[in-house]
């Protein structure tokens, strides 16, 4: 296809910044409008799962990644009295081609936002320009957006492609019915603390059950001292809760969460109530996702991340997925003739793929493991045998990996 105008891409996310990328090295013009005014190192960590890292490896960014954050090197479970369930080898230990990488969000969106400035020039991203409305022409989109001084103004391009996460404008607009995001039933808090890591360093745990959960993994590498940032979750269910505001900054005070918390006894290589005692800022987060749309994709224009297929953060998938789409889009649109056929050809590998994968992070994600070790030894146990097979627990991690895309055989058949 001969492109006269930019892809344009609402959001500068991650799925967003990556997609200009991909673009980019495919010889495609691209141009990035980001809502807010000056793009800051929002959020705490994060993770990159094998297949999206092999896609910022071809990229020439796995080499940072890894230097900046993480190389997971196991996820271990374990249950309310921090007692091993299972623990499993991820990235290059577990056979991948590539590694898992765990890293703090802001600094992943911030490097990615100054490799599209060093790669497309200082005018590919604009800031403080808001998506409001578009509509097809005979040759494109054009595309309404609002300046952060109420200004509007309209661009034109090939195509549009909206990536402005889970409140996205123009999901609202094709789906003026929809609503508020769907809420799980439990709140997340996030917040970060500099300490001596547990294990080995770089490993991510996740520990309790449904109704009271702990999830935590290292973001840094340790300084000299042998501190690393570390990134700790605790939730909680907490089913008749009615503020869904989906802000990921939203701080309050560890009273808000801390008490069952503070029930649990010293895990021995990890103490949680001290853990939160030494944490500064603890931000909430509703767990919500949204229903699996039946159409991602209007004419010249289609969906991307959470703007899609918001997910519930449990296995690690928010930003993979997002980093897969933006991949598939780029080769659709190198390998078809029409605007709306490369979108369409995206939509059909993308939309059924991710709708499993918010399918299975409702009820078989990765920590239903807890929750059946939970339900058959409330109590505790001696030997985990006598609780859950070996097998069992391997057939669940396995058949999760298959429906995220990470399968062992799967990743590097791709790569
Ligand atoms: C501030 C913030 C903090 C986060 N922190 C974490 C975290 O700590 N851990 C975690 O697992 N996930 C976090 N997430 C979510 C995670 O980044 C996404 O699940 C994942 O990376 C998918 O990325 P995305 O680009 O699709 O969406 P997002 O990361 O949500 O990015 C969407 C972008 O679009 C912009 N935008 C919104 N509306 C418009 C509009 N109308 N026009 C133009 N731009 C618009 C937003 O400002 C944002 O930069 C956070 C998201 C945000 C926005």
């Amino acid at each position: 296809m001969n492109f006269q105008k930019p892809v344009i891409i609402a959001g500068g996310g991650p799925g967003g910044l990556t997609l200009a990328l991909l673009l980019h090295q495919r010889g495609i013009p691209v141009k990035v409008y980001e809502a807010v005014q000056e793009l800051k190192p929002l959020g705490v960590g994060i993770n990159l799962l094998p297949h999206s890292v092999r896609v910022f490896h071809d990229l020439g960014l796995q080499e940072t990644l890894v230097a900046n954050g993480v190389e997971t090197s196991t996820l271990h479970f374990c249950n309310k009295f921090g007692k091993k369930i299972k623990s499993e080898p991820r990235g290059i230990r577990a056979g991948y081609n590539y590694p898992q990488v765990s890293i703090h969000r802001g600094f992943f969106q911030m490097l990615l936002y100054r490799e599209v400035i060093e790669r497309l020039g200082p005018d590919a991203v604009v800031t403080g320009h808001s998506l409001e409305s578009w509509q097809d022409t005979a040759d494109g989109v054009e595309v309404t957006l609002r300046t952060a001084d109420g200004d509007r103004i309209t661009v034109e391009g090939s195509c549009l492609i909206a990536a402005d996460g889970i409140n996205s404008t123009a999901r609202a607009i094709l789906y003026p019915d929809e609503g508020e995001p769907l809420y799980s039933g439990y709140l997340l808090w996030r917040f970060t603390t500099t300490d001596i890591p547990y294990f080995d360093g770089s490993t991510m745990v996740m520990g309790g059950h449904y109704d009271q959960k702990w999830v935590c993994y290292p973001i840094t590498k340790p300084d000299a001292d042998g501190r690393a940032l570390m990134n700790w979750i605790a939730e909680l269910k907490v089913p008749d809760w009615k503020q869904l505001d989906q802000n990921w900054t939203n701080e309050v005070s560890k009273e808000v969460f801390d008490g069952p918390f503070r029930e649990w006894e010293d895990w021995g290589w990890l103490n949680v109530a001290k853990v939160i005692d030494s944490a500064e800022a603890f931000y909430q987060y509703p767990m919500t996702d949204r229903d699996p749309l039946p159409r991602w994709t209007h004419g010249n224009m289609t969906l991307l991340g959470d703007a899609a297929h918001p997910m519930y953060p449990i296995g690690s998938n928010g930003a993979s997925q997002a980093v897969l789409d933006a991949e598939c889009l780029a080769d659709a649109l190198v390998k078809n003739d029409s605007i709306p056929v490369a979108l369409e050809a995206y939509e059909a590998i993308r939309r059924p793929a991710t709708s499993k994968i918010v399918h299975a992070n409702r009820g078989e994600g990765p920590d239903i493991i807890l929750q059946i070790v939970e339900d058959r030894a409330p109590n505790g146990f001696e030997n985990i045998e006598d609780v859950i097979s070996a097998e069992e627990l391997e057939s669940i991690s396995s058949r999760y990996k298959k429906t995220a895309g990470f399968d062992l055989k799967q990743v590097n058949r791709s790569s």
